[in-house]
Parts: structure tokens; sequence; C-alpha cells
């Protein structure tokens, strides 16, 4: 083929692939119209996750008539009209492509009405000329049947479940960081997320997430001649395994700042894991001339000259602040108020596993178990660095970990508990019940997960606005923080992340389970616990490994001992 111009709904289709992946993006471009034309009330509705139907309303500023065909357009903008302008971005849009991408990519109608007409317009594809009708001020954006012209796209995402939850939070996002103003997210007809207008930050962080999150929070600010931080950051004790709940903005535009992270993660040190993330909220102003908002297609971070100078200003700040009066804000032992179940090592964030990413054992999957005696009573185990175990067989030396075994041990059994019914036996009651409050994608993941939870022994009823009211836990779980087995929990079931080789829910819940009850490394055992261990691995069908994969034992024999000690 020669080289020719592609025609312009081509053209307009290969950029709307930058902006528009998944629903998720669309509820993005389309609450940050709403936010830009300053809306005090912003409704979200969705149905089939987004990919039915997607519906914005505020009550902003609204599109003039004579404008409403121009705003479909590529590069027709209300916000920037000169390269001067571009330098020095205060809205969340600017580079007018979102509808034009969206239109072509679903079905788009637009409704709006300005505060200095009589009646608004609707344009949709059926007609190039808006139909006038009785509206209030503001604009709805009605999008149908996303991506269904495009198959391939569709193919790329992922379960409605998690398509779903993306859009919940990034309106959360939105939602942190715009206090002032009301939202309200359904699915269905079924509200996931309602906060009111006019709130401060600290009330808008309460109706979102809950006082188990913010008693522990403490407000921070921050002031250079480079730049102004003012926001919370989260006590240890409400960390996560992920990023999720750390919250930046930069000049109002909500945006992720790996590098930020980091630098606050090195300022933490040794308050927290290495696999635990602090919760934050930061809201940052920095000049203009300083910051390049345009670097990413759905804008979802910014370039800042000189950021790792600034960042280490903030690093050396917040080490400051969190050297300062630690017992009172960061409460390290004892659980949070009002919860029925302590944790009394305060193990949730002092001395986690160390899991790392699971390594396929192929050798040792056959089933050979030359070891297997009869009775290991008189065989002594040694214990080593507290992490593994050791003794000799006929065949060399034979290594255990001592977290991989317990946690293969704990699998069968709970995935023995999911197959047969729930058996009461297996279950503790919690008297009082114990109320968990979740953000509100993450109250949409604990729901799914209800059914399998039930079966493990779990009683967990949802109790309105984000709030679970749990009765039973399975015994194993007594004397352990939920708040921290559920979270944690629920977000490796969405990142799916130490599940290696395992499909199927339910057994992912045992796993999971297993995981989080198992010894941990650094944990003594008495030499009958020893024991114990190893026979009960023996007797499970799959002891060469943990159910993420790595080998629970290891043979070194008397071969390998030779050669290491050169006798051959
Ligand atoms: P951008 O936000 O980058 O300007 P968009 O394609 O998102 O580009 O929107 C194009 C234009 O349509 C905007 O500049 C704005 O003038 C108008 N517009 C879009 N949504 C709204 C809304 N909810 N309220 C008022 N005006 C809107
Ligand atoms: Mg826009």
């Amino acid at each position: 083929m020669t080289i020719q111009l592609l025609p312009p709904e081509v053209i307009t289709a290969i950029a709307a692939g930058e902006v528009i992946e998944r629903p998720a993006d669309v509820v993005k471009e389309l609450v940050e119209n709403a936010l830009d034309a300053g809306a005090t009330q912003v409704t979200i509705e969705l149905e089939g996750a987004g990919l039915e139907l997607i519906r914005i309303s505020d009550d902003g500023c609204g599109i003039p008539q004579k404008e409403l065909a121009l705003s479909l357009q590529r590069h027709t903008t209300s916000k920037i009209s000169s390269l001067a302008d571009f330098a020095e971005i205060a809205s969340l849009g600017f580079r007018g492509e979102a509808l034009a991408s969206i239109a072509s990519v679903a079905d788009l109608t637009i409704f709006s009405r300005t505060q200095d007409q009589e009646l608004g317009f609707k344009l949709d594809h059926s007609s190039p000329e808006p139909t006038p009708l009785a509206l209030p001020v503001g604009t709805t954006l009605v999008v149908r049947h996303l991506f269904e012209r495009h198959p391939v796209r569709k193919k790329f995402l992922k379960a409605e479940a998690t398509e779903l939850r993306a859009s919940l939070e990034v309106v959360t996002h939105l939602a942190v960081h715009y206090p002032q103003v009301g939202f309200s997210f359904s699915h269905h007809q079924r509200r996931l997320l309602q906060v009111p207008a006019h709130q401060t930050s600290f009330e808008r962080l309460t109706s979102l997430f809950g006082t188990k999150i913010t008693s522990h929070l403490k407000p921070v600010k921050f002031e250079s001649p480079e730049l102004a931080l003012q926001g919370w950051i989260g006590s240890p004790q409400i960390a996560a395994l992920h990023r999720k709940q750390q919250y930046f903005a930069v000049n109002g535009r909500p945006v992720k700042l790996g590098s930020l992270s980091r630098t606050v993660k090195q300022a933490y040190a040794s308050l927290l894991t290495p696999r635990h993330e602090p919760w934050l909220l930061f809201e940052l102003q920095i000049p203009a001339q300083r910051l390049d908002a345009n670097t990413h297609p759905r804008k979802v971070t910014v370039r800042i000259i000189h950021d790792q100078k600034a960042w280490s200003e903030i690093q050396m700040w917040l080490e400051t602040v969190l050297s300062q009066t630690p017992e009172v804000v960061y409460p390290r032992v004892g659980p949070a108020e009002g919860w029925a179940l302590a944790d009394p090592g305060q193990k949730n964030w002092s001395a986690q596993s160390r899991q790392g990413s699971p390594v396929t054992a192929d050798v040792l999957t056959q089933e050979l178990l030359p070891w297997k005696f009869d009775s290991l009573d008189q065989i002594e185990i040694l214990q080593i660095d507290r992490t593994y175990l050791a003794y000799q067989t006929p065949d060399g030396l034979l290594l255990f970990d001592q977290h991989a075994v317990h946690e293969r041990i704990l699998f069968d059994q709970y995935l023995k508990q999911l197959q047969t019914t729930s058996d009461q036996h297996t279950a503790t009651s919690l008297t009082p019940p114990v109320l968990l409050r979740l953000a509100p994608a993450e109250s949409l993941l604990l729901e799914s997960l209800l059914p399998e939870l039930h079966q493990l022994g779990f009683a967990i009823e949802p109790f309105g606005s984000n709030t679970f009211r749990i009765t039973q836990v399975p015994v194993q779980l007594q004397g352990h923080s939920l708040e921290t087995v559920i979270g944690d929990m629920l977000h490796d079931f969405e990142i799916g992340q130490p599940l290696h080789g395992i499909d199927r829910q339910a057994e992912r819940t045992a796993a999971y389970l297993s995981c989080r009850h198992a010894v941990k490394a650094g944990d003594f055992l008495t030499p009958d616990q020893r024991r114990e261990l190893i026979q009960k691995l023996w007797e499970t069908p799959r002891a060469a490994t943990c159910p993420h994969g790595r080998p629970t034992h290891i043979l070194i024999n008397t071969t390998d001992l030779a050669k290491m000690f050169k006798r051959r």
C-alpha cells in the first residue's frame, strides 16, 4: 500500500484508544468535565459496569446551544485557547478530545442547558441539530453501548465486577479531593457511594471511609519556596499492601506519583514492613511553570520539574513529623477502638511473612516420598533461623520452610471445609459482633466473596453504607485482627497475586486464609510442634509445594553433599 492520510473516523478511533480503554476512563473524563463546569452535585449512574450505560449529570454551567455540536469535535475546548494558556492549565480537561473519543467508541447523547437559556437542548447521532427540551441548568451525558463496535477492545476488559470497581475508585479519588462537591454513584440503581456537597476534607474522608480510618489520620501541612503541601497521613495501623489508599493531587488534579510514594515510604522507614504502604492524602500546589500536565494520554500523572529535590524536602519534613510523639499519633499496640478481636502481638504490621514471588519447584512436583517415616518420634528436628526445619534421612538432609509447610496443611484443611458444608465446630461466634467499614470499592469486592467466606465459617452480612457485620469467624482466626486479615485478603484477590496456579475463587480463598494463619518465618516452634507440622505435611496429598507454588521442602542428597565438599 502507498502512504495515505487516514480517514477522520479512523484517526479519531486511534486517538480514542489512548484516552478510553475501559469504562472507568469514560467516568473519569465526564466527571472531570462536570467539575470543570463548576458543578456542586455530580450523579453517576452505571449499568452493566458501564458497558451498557454510563449517565453522568451535573448542575454546572452547561454547554450553550450553539456550542453543543462543536463539543463533540476533536480539539475543541473552552478551557485553553493559546500555547501560553497551555503552560498554566488550571482545569482538569484541556485537550478537547474526551467527548470526541467517547463518541467514537460508544453512542453519546448530550443534554445541556446554560443559565441564560430558557430551554435546554439534546444532541445525539440521530439528528445533526440539537433538539430543544425543558431541562434544569447543567449537563447530562449518556453513554451507551461502549465498545460495542470495538470487539477487540472489549476483549481486553476485565470481569464486570473489576471494571465496576475501577469506576468506583476513580470517583472515590475525585471525591476525596473535591469535598465541596456532592457525589452519588449507583449501579443498576443500587447506590454504592453517596457524599453530600459542602463538606470539609475531614468530613469527606469520614463519609467515604468511616472513623476506623479517620481516627488514624493526622493533618499535615508543609510549605517551601518550591511547593505547598496539605493533607493527611495515616498511622502504621492502617497501612495496606497497596497504594490505592494514597490520594495525591497536584494543583487540584488527582494523580498518581510513584516517586513521591517511594519517598514517603522511606520517611516511614521502620514504622512499616517493606510490603506495606502508608495511607496518605497529599494536596500539592506547585507553580504552573514547573508542571507539565500534558504527559499522559489519560492524565493519570504529571511531570514536575526538579521533583527529586522537592521530594527530599518532603522526606525530611515528614521524618520529623513522624518522629514527634509517635506514641500518641501512632498507637502501635492494640486494636482500633470497637474491635472485638485484638491482635495481641501487633503482628499485623510488625512481622509479616516475607513472601517473595512464587517459585515453582518442578523437581519437587512428583510425589516421591522416600523420606516418609512411619513415625518421626525418634528423630530430632532442628529449627534453623526460626524459619527452616531440618532432619536427617537415609538419603541426605531434608530441609523445610516452616511457613510453606504450614500453609500447605492449612490449605488442605480449608479446601476440605469448602467442599463440605460449613461445620459449626470450626467457627467461633463473636460477641459483640464486629462491624467492618470498608471503602466503597472494597465493599463491592467483599460482597462477591461472601458465599466462599460463609463456607469457611464466616458469618458476614451487609449492614448498610459499606459496613459489614461479622458474627462468626473460623476458629483459626481467633486472636487475629479481622480488619487486617480481610483488608489484605481483598487486596490480594483484586490483584490475584499470590495465587499462582490457583484459579477457582474457592481455592483462592483457601490459599489466602492458609497463608494468613500459617506460622511465619521468625516464629519459634517447640520440638513437638516441629514434629507435628511435618507429620501433617506428609498426610496432605500435595506435600511438595505450598498453595502458591513455592517448595515446602528440599532434599540435599548425599551425592550433593559429597560434591559440595569436593569428595567427588
Ligand atoms: P476538554 O475537557 O479537554 O475541554 P472535552 O472533550 O472533555 O474536552 O469537552 C469539550 C468541551 O465540552 C469542554 O471544553 C467544555 O466546554 C464542554 N463540556 C463538556 N462537558 C461539559 C459539562 N459537563 N459541562 C459544561 N461543559 C462541558
Ligand atoms: Mg474533558
